[in-house]
């Protein structure tokens, strides 16, 4: 037996529940590989996840975490042996099969990815989906070409926003981070930002067609309103490159302008499907180009029993940087 975040709902309500229980190797679903979860995370995913579900669960009990690392503990595959390291983010776990809320966790070989060389099981946590997926961002914007001037990063003190700041920095980038929280400011300017821009200033909905030319590139993890506004200040040539919806599922107020008058570009980032190719790339690439004294500040620790009261906190965008979860 083994402990893990189980949600349960109850069918007249409706409502679910989710409380830390102990459950069995035979509950885990089928996979080649069992892990023996080390760290899991809190992404904006997971609050949905441990709450009503948002469309994102369909079967209960569930165990949500949408991303682990932890050591091989048995494997029918032979890319993995007992005592790899190795890490797991998207595929739908956590989401429509179990996932790393759990001190074991059992899937398909093709979802993982070895540790890369130069981070341990925690600080693969403490970057997760979000500060893969910043990566992933950077990695489009450095394809696509970064013009001079600031990069912005949006919804900066949260988890993807934190970890695309201190990348971009690091790789030289002038960085100018977004957020509605003014304290944060410090902890902005210790992850590498430059100049700290109030939420307020991008998130009213404006008809002009373009406004001055800005920002070189941009990590958006927000959308809404901001994104309209962010598209129209976007240097000639210049990319954002579109990770979430903290701040609205549509791009208000945004016209076409941008894109035909300034060769602006919007370029979608999954990290869910993600190939698996690029996912080895991007965890390099996090290895080498992510200041771990900076991943660092980033951390706020938790067990299995503080996820309920995280889950609500990040669907309230109230939690900074990023939360690692100690299963054990
Ligand atoms: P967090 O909650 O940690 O960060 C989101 C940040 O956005 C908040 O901290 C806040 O930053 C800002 N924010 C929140 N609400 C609003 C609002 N109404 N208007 C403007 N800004 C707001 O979440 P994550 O960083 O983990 O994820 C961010 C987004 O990216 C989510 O939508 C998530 O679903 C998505 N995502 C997508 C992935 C993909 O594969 N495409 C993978 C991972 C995440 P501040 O306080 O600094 O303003």
């Amino acid at each position: 037996m083994f402990k893990a975040l189980v949600v349960e709902k109850d069918e007249e309500s409706g409502k679910t529940s989710a409380a830390v229980q102990e459950i069995s190797e035979s509950d885990l679903p089928e996979g080649e590989v069992l892990v023996a979860v080390e760290y899991s995370t809190v992404n904006y995913k997971d609050g949905l996840c441990i709450g009503p579900g948002g469309g994102l669960v369909r079967n209960y009990p569930h165990v949500p975490g949408i991303d682990f690392a932890g050591t091989v503990e048995a494997s029918d595959d032979d890319r993995y042996k007992p005592g790899d390291k190795v890490v797991l983010t998207g595929w739908r776990v956590g989401e429509n099969r179990w996932g790393g809320y759990a001190q074991k966790a059992r899937v398909p070989a093709d979802f993982l990815v070895p540790l890369p060389e130069g981070l341990d099981t925690r600080q693969a946590m403490a970057v997760g989906t979000a500060g893969f997926t910043a990566m992933l961002a950077v990695m489009a914007l450095e394809d696509q070409g970064i013009k001079d001037g600031p990069v912005l990063v949006t919804g900066a003190a949260g988890g993807v926003g934190s970890v695309a700041t201190a990348i971009l920095a690091k790789l030289g980038h002038e960085v100018a981070a977004v957020t509605g929280r003014p304290e944060q400011e410090d902890y902005l300017k210790g992850l590498g930002a430059t100049e700290i821009v109030a939420r307020e200033e991008l998130t009213e909905v404006t008809k002009k067609p373009l406004e001055a030319e800005r920002w070189g590139g941009c990590v958006d993890a927000v959308a809404g309103a901001m994104l309209g506004r962010v598209l129209k200040q976007m240097r000639y040539g210049g990319s954002v490159a579109a990770i979430g919806l903290a701040g609205g599922a549509a791009i208000e107020g945004a016209l076409i302008t941008p894109f035909i008058l300034r060769g602006v570009n919007l370029l979608g980032i999954d990290s869910v499907m993600q190939p698996h190719d690029n996912r080895l790339r991007a965890w390099e690439r996090i290895a080498k180009d992510l200041p771990m004294d900076k991943l660092e500040a980033m951390v706020q620790p938790a067990t299995l029993s503080d996820l309920p009261a995280l889950g609500r906190d990040i669907l309230k965008g109230q939690v900074k940087g990023r939360v690692v979860v100690d299963v054990n």
